[in-house]
């Protein structure tokens, strides 16, 4: 068999898709016009296929910062830090984020899918155990694949699950490391934090929150799902990222633990990769002081939010469990998913399309992101879009039916 057979059946599948033209695996968004706005072709859409919570792409401090590193530092650091040194400004950003954070110890990495392997995989060896909520996203898994881990996943968002699946460990669970996230990526609910906090308060164990998608999110000062429900001396280590809220590429491992800094000279993810350009460093730093500064792009954020949230809710779609900068619509079939995703493009706004496997429940599903830069009008917009759908799409509003909300999701 050669070496690209494996993909043939994949292909196949990508194919019969894709022949109405648009890849929504491949989507060339041809021109960026703002944090929510952008041109596919001849059309001009409503981006809300971002992870661009508070639009600060275009956020003139962040630009400014960013133009201002390319000129001093240059374009790239052209290594890794471990064998080529570490420029200032990726020190300093650790620094702030530790202070924002509150934690002692920040390490930043190239991407968050890294961080992930970095810290899971070089913390979690074969000897240890993982025990993951069944939904973590896929740089998690990697992690485990990476370091050797034993993985018990526990169903999505099921602290009793845990729990029992603690039980069985006996004493192997006080030293086994838990990963939930914040916000999940797929239908924007969140983790039962406060509950998943008092097993580990009576089983033990170690726990990691990956908050790539509630940092500056949620939290009275934006530091994520642990802040808002008060819990943040129960959590070992907190993961994010700089691709969403903070409008750049990167990632961070945060923690209380001093020896977390050891993880500098373990962690191959760490150790064997360039690190991030002083342009992105920069970036992410002013994006960092706005958002301590700017609490109300948070408020914005979650007012538009809510607002789609109802409002696709009241149209009779069946979206996420709870309201969420991520409003996920499940749909029907990969074929019915796909025609409503081009549809919405063709009306001008521009979402994700999720196919199984990388779908709970096994539906197909559309994933909006709202960011506190859409205006009130796009997200009329986008709600215009999704209710011209609902009256003009026959076989997709027949599909609807069985995707007529039934109380979120099972
Ligand atoms: N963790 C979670 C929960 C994510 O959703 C993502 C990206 N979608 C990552 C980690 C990886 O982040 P990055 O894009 O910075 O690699």
């Amino acid at each position: 068999m050669a070496l690209f057979d494996k993909f043939t059946k994949l292909a196949q599948e990508r194919a019969a898709l894709g022949q109405s033209g648009l890849n929504p695996f491949g989507t060339r968004i041809d021109e960026i016009l703002s944090p929510t706005l952008g041109r596919i072709g001849d059309r001009e859409v409503v981006l809300a296929g971002t992870n661009n919570y508070l639009g600060l792409t275009f956020d003139p401090g962040c630009i400014q910062a960013g133009q201002q590193a390319l000129a001093l530092e240059g374009t790239g650091t052209t290594g890794s830090r471990m064998a080529n040194g570490s420029y200032g400004s990726h020190i300093a950003l650790e620094a702030e984020l530790a202070e924002f954070m509150q934690r002692q110890s920040v390490i930043v990495y190239s991407t968050g899918y890294l961080a992930n392997l970095g810290v899971i995989g070089t913390l979690a060896g074969p000897s240890d155990i993982v025990l993951l909520d069944a939904d973590c996203h896929a740089s998690i898994y990697d992690a485990c694949r990476l370091g050797g881990a034993q993985v018990i996943r526990f169903r999505h968002n099921d602290a009793k699950d845990l729990e029992r699946r603690m039980l069985r460990l006996r004493e192997q669970a006080r030293s086994a490391l838990i990963v939930v996230e914040g916000i999940y990526s797929m239908l924007g609910d969140r983790a039962p934090l406060a509950e998943i906090v008092e097993v580990k308060r009576r089983l033990g164990g170690y726990l990691l929150v990956d908050e790539a998608h509630s940092v500056g999110v949620l939290g009275p000062n934006g530091r994520g799902l642990a802040e808002e429900l008060g819990v943040e001396g129960d959590v070992d280590i907190v993961l994010g990222t700089f691709s969403k809220s903070l409008g750049a590429i990167g990632g961070f491992a945060a923690s209380r633990h001093a020896d977390m800094e050891l993880l500098r000279y373990a962690s191959r993810p760490y150790i064997f990769t360039a690190s991030s350009s002083p342009a992105s460093i920069a970036s992410v730093r002013a994006a960092l002081r706005a958002v301590q500064n700017q609490p109300e792009l948070r408020d914005r954020l979650w007012s538009n939010a809510r607002h789609l949230y109802q409002e696709l809710n009241a149209l009779g779609y069946r979206t996420g469990p709870e309201p969420s900068p991520v409003v996920a619509v499940l749909l029907g079939s990969p074929h019915e998913g796909m025609a409503f995703w081009q549809r919405l493009i063709e009306l001008g706004v521009y979402v994700n399309l999720v196919l199984p496997p990388a779908t709970p429940g096994g539906q197909a599903l559309v994933r909006c992101s709202v960011s506190a830069a859409h205006s009130s009008e796009q997200i009329d917009r986008i709600i215009q879009a999704f209710a011209h759908l609902r009256d003009c799409l026959p076989r997709t509003a027949a599909a609807g039916d069985d995707l007529v909300r039934t109380g979120g999701l099972a």
